[in-house]
């Protein structure tokens, strides 16, 4: 699958804020937009006033980012939303946090979406009791998903967890660390999110 291979600490600086691209390394005066806090390139320091579509443009690649998704995915992503009943906007942040990947990393048991799609796809994840190797598929709110694998594995979970353990855990999974299961309570809401998106953004661009 492609993957933009951008260096992590470009594109937070690109975008102006912390993304947490790094999982755990993001924690710690060694990350990279705590250091350098304007954007990368020769221009970077110079302040610039952007206009409505490069505003939109800009919220569109953060949250591209954020989720580790390209383009083609992100626009499937919206066409998709944009077919579901409900506001349009709202509909897009939520398939973009029920997929798997992203609710291993909001449980803590992976730092990063890079972590967590590494879980799904060697095969540990069971959802109802199927296995799940797909990082894009989607979690439904009846969902009792389970980490099963070998003892090395679970080691590497285990210390994840043990590591991420002070970081906000949101209130629509209900997380057994112990058991290494989780269970999806209801879809999440905005409200839910740890970083602040603009989702109307994102629909005024696509709707051009
Ligand atoms: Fe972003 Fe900082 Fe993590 Fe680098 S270390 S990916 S700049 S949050």
């Amino acid at each position: 699958m492609a993957r933009n291979l951008d260096a992590s600490c470009r594109l937070c600086r690109r975008e102006g804020m912390k993304l947490f691209l790094k999982g755990i390394r993001c924690i710690g005066d060694k990350c990279g937009f705590t250091r350098r806090g304007y954007a990368p390139g020769q221009h970077g320091k110079l302040s610039r006033k952007l206009s409505n579509y490069g505003l939109q443009l800009r919220e569109k690649q953060k949250v591209k980012r954020m989720y580790g998704i390209l383009e083609r995915q992100f626009r499937r992503y919206f066409t998709m939303a944009s077919k579901t009943k409900g506001v349009t906007g709202k509909v897009l942040i939520q398939l973009l946090e029920r997929r798997i990947d992203n609710v291993l990393l909001r449980a803590g048991f992976a730092a990063s979406h890079a972590q967590a799609r590494q879980i799904v796809r060697h095969g540990h994840v069971y959802v109802n009791n199927r296995r799940i190797n797909i990082p894009s598929y989607l979690v439904e709110n009846t969902g009792l998903i389970e980490i099963r694998a070998k003892e090395k594995p679970i080691k590497n979970i285990r210390e994840t967890i043990e590591l991420t353990k002070d970081w906000p855990k949101p209130s629509w999974l209900d997380i057994d660390n112990q058991n290494l299961k989780l269970k999806v309570l209801r879809f999440p809401e905005k409200e839910d999110l740890q970083l602040p998106v603009q989702e109307q953004l994102i629909v005024e661009l696509y709707s051009k």
